[in-house]
């Protein structure tokens, strides 16, 4: 497989080395059922509680908070529905905000059917929830509060302990996903929120693993049931290489926390004003300084429905970036939710590229991007949907949910192409 750059760190990350060597090593030798009862299972046992501690350790958190998922998406899952189901009968109000990750706002939408009230609090034009709109948003029945620690979309980092607070003066219980700020930014909010979702995929492990911390002695029901594991908050036998991958991952994350956090905002900010400065019709999203490490989102004044045709074109010159759109919904042909929480009309809703940092980038791949994308943003032309439309061929094709169809002459002179976008 011929490497791309890879500039799409907030979607997944590359593994680390280190990490995919001891997970290879576990796959192999430690098999066991960390249930059973006999060595095998004894040592499989042993080593997840092992990982718990470590995990525990990036956490701030007691070994015992931990409970092991099998995503981000499931940790935010369980957090939600696990609450509301300790109140059975009793009215629930619930507050987000609008800019929350699919994970999130979905499982809503699933409260909303089953009887919650929901609050989606807007944000500011640089992403940021405002703590007095939470404090004006409290009802008697306001039972929990969820607010990403930073947003996916656009890198803003919220005032998580502010927003914990004023929850807790109302005797409410505060949640966050913090699936993008783990092991990037410090997490200094521990101690003041009850539960907190995270993933081993974002920060150099693998994939299909998650942790919930849940604050000792908070009652929350389980989302599955069977053989007890987990103290009974996770039924299902224990992901053992997963666990060991993210045990991994979360080590190497603490250990290197200062200096790659140090090293990304270099590099970002160099993106950033590189961007700007070679770029006249560019413009920064997000906050200016509250943001993820090596987040940049960046729209291109009158480009914005073009956003899709930046990106396949500059996958062909072999760099891999996101549309901001396509963290939407799984919908990139549609607006993004998160730049119209933002302000941004439904057109330029459809206009951000999230190119985002990582561990193993280099100030040489940022050179060989800042060279490639000004002449790529000039060649541009428009691609919208009504012309993509009014093409009769177009119309016959069925649109699957999730996927744009785009018409590929116009990038390779193919004929048709319908491009899967998932959830990031
Ligand atoms: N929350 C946020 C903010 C995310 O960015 C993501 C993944 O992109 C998730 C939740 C879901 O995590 P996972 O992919 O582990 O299900």
């Amino acid at each position: 497989m011929e490497a791309q750059i890879y500039f799409d760190n907030s979607a997944t990350t590359p593994v680390d080395p280190k990490m995919a060597e001891k997970m290879s090593l576990f796959i192999r030798e430690c098999y066991g059922n960390p249930s059973s009862m006999h060595k095998t299972g004894r040592e499989a046992r042993n080593a997840v509680e092992e990982a718990r501690k470590q995990v525990a350790d990036l956490l701030h958190a007691n070994p015992g908070e931990v409970v092991f998922t099998g995503s981000g998406t499931e940790a935010d899952n369980l957090a939600l529905v696990g609450v509301f189901d300790t109140f059975g009968d009793i009215p629930f109000h619930l507050i987000t905000s609008k800019i929350e990750h699919p994970a999130i706002l979905e499982s809503c939408r699933y409260l909303e059917k089953r009887g919650a009230d929901i609050t989606y609090l807007e944000v500011d034009a640089s992403g940021l929830v405002n703590p007095v709109c939470l404090e004006k948003a409290f009802r008697p029945s306001t039972r929990l509060v969820s607010i990403m620690t930073a947003n996916n979309v656009v890198g803003t980092i919220q005032p998580i302990r502010e927003l914990a607070r004023i929850t807790h003066q109302h005797g409410a219980i505060f949640h966050t996903d913090a699936v993008q700020a783990l092991g990037r930014i410090p997490l200094d909010f521990w101690g003041d929120v009850d539960l907190v979702s995270v993933s081993a995929h974002k920060i150099y492990g693998p994939k299909g693993v998650g942790a919930l911390y849940i604050r000792s002695g908070l009652p929350l029901e389980p989302l599955l049931h069977g053989g007890g594991q987990e103290a009974g908050r996770r039924s299902s036998t224990e992901n053992v290489p997963g666990i060991i991958g993210f045990e991994k991952a979360a080590e190497i994350a603490r250990n290197n926390m200062a200096g790659e956090t140090a090293r990304l905002v270099q590099l970002r900010e160099r993106l950033i004003d590189g961007i700007l400065e070679r770029i006249n019709n560019a413009y920064l999203i997000g906050h200016r300084h509250l943001r993820l490490p090596g987040h940049v989102s960046v729209g291109f004044a009158g480009q914005e429905g073009e956003a899709i045709k930046l990106l396949l074109a500059l996958d062909e010159a072999g760099i891999a970036i996101s549309a901001g759109s396509a963290c939407s919904s799984g919908h990139a042909a549609e607006p993004s939710y998160v730049l119209q929480a933002l302000g941004f009309d439904p057109l330029k809703a459809r206009g951000g590229l999230r190119i985002t940092l990582g561990r193993f980038n280099t100030v040489a791949e940022e050179e060989r991007f800042l060279d490639i994308l000004p002449g790529v943003v000039r060649e541009m032309r428009p691609i919208t949907s009504r012309n993509i439309a009014s093409r009769s061929n177009v119309s016959k094709k069925k649109w699957n949910k999730g996927e744009l169809m785009i018409h590929d002459s116009e990038i390779t002179g193919n004929e048709l192409r319908a491009v899967r976008l998932p959830d990031l």
